[in-house]
Order: C-alpha cells, then sequence, then structure tokens
C-alpha cells in the first residue's frame, strides 16, 4: 500500500459510492483528504470512516457542483492557501439523472448532466491545474463510464456528457503530458452504489462489486509510482 503522507487530496463524489470509498482508501494510505458533495451528513460520515482508518481528520467543503459552480473556481487557491499544495484530485461526483430516449430528454436534466458529469470536471481542471502542475508528483483521476465510449439506446444523456468529458480530460492530458502530473480517466465498471441502483432498479445484491473493492485501485492511480498518463482505466 502506497504511503501518501504529506500528501493533500480533493476528492469530489465523497459523501457516498465510489468517491467515498476512495477518500477513506486515501485517508488510510495517510493523505489529507478534502471532501466535497451536497451531503454534509454523509461528508461528517466519511470523516468519520477516515478517522477509524486511522487517517488524519478531514476538510468537509458542502457544495453544490451545478447550483454553485462558480465556487469551484475558489478551489484551488483556497486549498493551497490552507495547506499550501494539492498533490491528488479524484473526481467521483457523478448523476445518473435518469435512463430515456434521446428525443424525450427534458431540458432541466440535460442541465443538470452537463453542469455535474461535464462542466464541473472542466472548473475542477481550471482552477486545479496550477497546483497540481506545481505537486511534486500530482495526479488526477477523473471516473468514467464505458457507455461514453460505447453509445447505448437510453443512455444518451448521461452517456453524452461522460463522453464530453473524457474528451476534456485527456486534452488536459495531452497538454500536461511534459510535466510530473499525471491523468487518467477511471471506469469502475458497474458497482453497487446509488448511481448503479437507479440505472439498474432491479439488480441482485452482490450482482456487483463494492465501492471498497475498487477504491484501492482508484488511490493506487494517486501513487507517486504511477507512470500511466492520458489513458482509461478499466477497472471492471
Ligand atoms: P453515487 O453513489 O450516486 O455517488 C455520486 C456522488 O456524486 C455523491 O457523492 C453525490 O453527492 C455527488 N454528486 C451528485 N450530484 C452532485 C452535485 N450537484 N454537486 C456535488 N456533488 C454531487 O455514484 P457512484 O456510482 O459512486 O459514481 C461515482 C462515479 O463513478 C461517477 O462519476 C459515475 O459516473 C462513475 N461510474 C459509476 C459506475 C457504477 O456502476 N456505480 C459505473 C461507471 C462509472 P451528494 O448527493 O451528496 O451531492
Amino acid at each position: 500500500m502506497t504511503d501518501l503522507t504529506g500528501r493533500v487530496a480533493l476528492i469530489t463524489g465523497a459523501s457516498r459510492g465510489i468517491g467515498a470509498a476512495v477518500a477513506v482508501e486515501l485517508g488510510r494510505r495517510g493523505a489529507q483528504c478534502i471532501l466535497v458533495a451536497r451531503t454534509q451528513g454523509g461528508l461528517e460520515e466519511i470523516d468519520d470512516a477516515i478517522r477509524a482508518a486511522g487517517g488524519l481528520p478531514a476538510t468537509l467543503l458542502p457544495l453544490d457542483l451545478q447550483k454553485r459552480a462558480q465556487d469551484v473556481d475558489m478551489l484551488g487557491p483556497s486549498i493551497v492557501a490552507r495547506f499550501g499544495r494539492l498533490d491528488i484530485l479524484v473526481h467521483a461526483a457523478g448523476v445518473l439523472s435518469k435512463l430515456t430516449p434521446v428525443a424525450h430528454i427534458q431540458p432541466r436534466d440535460m442541465e443538470e448532466s452537463l453542469a455535474v458529469n461535464l462542466s464541473a470536471a472542466w472548473r475542477l481542471i481550471r482552477t486545479c491545474d496550477p497546483p497540481l502542475r506545481a505537486a511534486p508528483a500530482g495526479r488526477a483521476v477523473v471516473l468514467t463510464d464505458a457507455v461514453a465510449s460505447a453509445p447505448a439506446a437510453y443512455w444518451g444523456l448521461y452517456g453524452a456528457a461522460k463522453a464530453g468529458m473524457d474528451h476534456l480530460v485527456r486534452c488536459w492530458a495531452a497538454e500536461v503530458a511534459t510535466t510530473p502530473l499525471r491523468v487518467n480517466l477511471a471506469d469502475p465498471g458497474p458497482v453497487a452504489t446509488q448511481l448503479r441502483a437507479n440505472a439498474f432498479p432491479g439488480e441482485m445484491p452482490g450482482t456487483s462489486r463494492s465501492p471498497s473493492e475498487v477504491a484501492p485501485a482508484i488511490a493506487d492511480l494517486c501513487a507517486e509510482t504511477e507512470t500511466r498518463h492520458g489513458e482509461t482505466i478499466r477497472l471492471g
């Protein structure tokens, strides 16, 4: 297990599911975690779980990535002001919304999907790029989905935004290729979370892996020794 003592990690989607499990794993490995999601109670539970795993108390940032999108812009400078550095970004916040034919997508649902699944990544890259480049071994992992590169009926609302996000992240990776910063997309495959349950409400329990089963492989992508860059790493 890689020691992340002294590293500062920003994790979105950290109130539940995969982002929460990755936060606990990074905290267990010694990182100072900054947790972002809307649900204060969920963030507090994950802070407790990090401490129970032997990690440092986390910094909790309740934030709606859609309704308070502009607040994302200050994250990088505020983290540097408080901690002096940012080493790791794990962007796991995501929203399925609903499975629906493209012709039936409602404007409100498309606005949410574009805001959370696409624009939030752009804003996070904008604000985190300078400190991540300045870090001795900056690492960024952005959670994607296989459907982003394999369009399927009823998945357009979520998949189109994820495809745009993938494109943006791969462009960013190309731009920072000569720096120490390593940027990768991670597709976790089917994982038993609220998002998965929304997509497959009748799925039998135990069919998909748990968030804590996929978290170590995602945390490994944040290690100083990680050399992969600009890749889509499929964990499924
Ligand atoms: P999840 O359990 O539903 O968690 C989603 C996270 O995103 C929650 O922490 C949620 O927190 C946060 N979030 C949603 N809308 C937000 C908003 N407006 N502002 C701030 N935070 C928001 O989903 P998950 O399965 O762990 O998904 C994590 C990532 O993995 C996503 O990017 C997803 O696309 C990807 N993925 C998942 C699967 C799977 O099978 N589970 C497969 C492929 C890819 P709050 O509600 O507290 O804000």
